[in-house]
């Protein structure tokens, strides 16, 4: 690529980043691509292991360590933080926190995300489905606000105070595949499995995956050097692995399953024809 391109992933938390599309945004980093992190929240609300917070102010502060660990392993140009605070999982307490993701106004949050994309005239921008991947409420929030934020960036009556319009020119959701997902549920079940609680907090209804399905407009193969990033990446987000290497658990499994293409929904342009893009950069002018 010759032109400079710009490319945005809208989060809500430190590790957003690695786990999902880590190896999309460090293949595209390291083709020469300006790759920023707009992450919605410190991840204020993550459990951490007592002892790693040593030395810190803060779980926030941690994470925001980890993040910045993780953003040098995928080769990010930068991270820009929204400034919200994690609001847990569904039906919490932090949920209704002042300064929550998930209880700010959307309009707030979009016109934040606008701010950003004509300030670096984002190109092309991910973010999450529309179920936020599992049901998280930042996820889900992120999600909403992100659409609403490319609708309105090109349009100079709407976010007057959020600088000069520009319009990027593509948005995906970074989807699981919902065939390798039924497959992957079903195969756990079969183990006896608890699907409607999964993880460590036992907050991830795995069943609820398999309901919804998006379809996949975009698949990314990745390189080895992106897998590695990506793995590298993740290792930084030691806090979250609950002890385990990132190749445990279910982000193991998930890893083995999917590790090696990364797939996309596109939101924008709406899609004619069913052929599948392998560079989120095509068409773009
Ligand atoms: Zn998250």
């Amino acid at each position: 690529m010759n032109v400079s391109r710009t490319l945005v992933f809208v989060g809500a938390h430190p590790d957003d980043e690695s786990f999902g599309v880590g190896g999309t945004l460090a293949q595209y980093a390291a083709a020469g691509v300006k790759v920023y992190y707009v992450c919605g929240t410190r991840g204020e609300v993550g459990e951490v292991p007592a002892e790693m917070l040593r030395g810190f102010a803060s779980v926030g502060d941690l994470r925001s360590h980890e993040l910045k660990c993780a953003a040098e392993a995928l080769g990010l140009t930068d991270v820009i933080y929204l400034g919200y605070r994690d609001s847990g999982m569904a039906g919490t307490p932090d949920n209704k926190h002042p300064q929550a993701l998930a209880a700010a106004p959307l309009e707030e949050v979009a016109g934040r995300i606008v701010e950003i994309f004509r300030r670096l005239k984002s190109e092309v921008v991910v973010t999450f489905d529309p179920i936020g991947g599992y049901h998280h409420p930042d996820h889900v929030a992120i999600h909403y606000a992100t659409v609403m934020a490319f609708k309105a960036a090109g349009d100079p009556l709407k976010y007057p105070r959020a600088g000069a319009a520009f319009q990027p020119q593509k948005l995906y959701f970074h989807v699981f595949p919902h065939t390798l997902m039924k497959v992957m549920v079903k195969a756990m079940s079969l183990l006896g499995r608890d699907m409607h609680h999964f993880g460590k907090n036992k907050d991830i209804d795995l069943a609820s995956f398999v309901q919804e399905g998006f379809p996949v407009h975009a698949v990314i193969r990745l390189k080895k050097e992106s897998v590695q990033k990506r793995e590298k990446a993740s290792a930084c987000h030691a806090s979250q692995l609950f002890g385990g290497s990132p190749r445990g658990g279910l982000l193991g499994l998930v890893g083995r399953l999917f590790g090696q293409r990364d797939s996309f929904m596109r939101a924008e342009p709406p899609v004619k024809g069913r052929r599948r893009e392998h560079n989120l950069f095509k068409g773009v002018v």
